[in-house]
C-alpha cells in the first residue's frame, strides 16, 4: 500500500470513528458546552510542543480520542473517552490531568506527560418533571 493510501485508510477510520461515537447532544443531553484545552509537550529546551483549545458543541461528535502530535508516532493517540464520561457523570465543571501516548512505540515514555488538559463543561440546569 503506498503512503497516500495508508493516508486515506487512516483518515476514513477516523472518519468512521467519529461517526460511531454518535452526537454529543445524543449521548450526553445535558452537555451545553465543553472546551478543552490541551498542550502537547515533546522532549527538548522548549518542552511545550503546541496549546490547543477544542470547543465541543451539541452538535459535535462524541469523539474524545486525540491524535499524537510526536513526530514519527504515527499512530498515537489520548483517549479521553473515559475522563470525559466520568466527568460528565460526576457534574464536575472542570477536570485537570495528564495522560502519555496510547502507543508504546511513542518516543514519549509513559512516565513523561505528552500532554495535560483542563476539560471544562457546562450542564444545562433544566429538569425533567
Ligand atoms: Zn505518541
Amino acid at each position: 500500500m503506498t503512503h497516500r493510501q495508508d493516508y486515506i485508510k487512516k483518515m476514513e477510520l477516523k472518519k468512521k470513528a467519529k461517526l460511531d461515537a454518535g452526537l454529543l447532544s445524543e449521548k450526553h443531553p445535558d452537555v451545553v458546552d465543553m472546551v478543552m484545552l490541551v498542550t502537547y509537550y515533546h522532549k527538548g529546551e522548549n518542552p511545550i510542543l503546541l496549546k490547543r483549545t477544542i470547543n465541543y458543541f451539541p452538535t459535535s461528535h462524541a469523539y474524545f480520542n486525540l491524535d499524537c502530535m510526536i513526530k514519527g508516532c504515527e499512530n498515537g493517540f489520548f483517549d479521553l473517552t473515559k475522563t470525559v464520561r466520568a466527568q460528565i457523570k460526576g457534574k464536575k465543571k472542570v477536570v485537570k490531568g495528564t495522560i502519555s501516548c496510547g502507543r508504546k512505540e511513542c518516543s514519549l515514555t509513559p512516565k513523561d506527560d505528552a500532554i495535560s488538559y483542563e476539560i471544562n463543561i457546562k450542564y444545562s440546569r433544566a429538569k425533567k418533571k
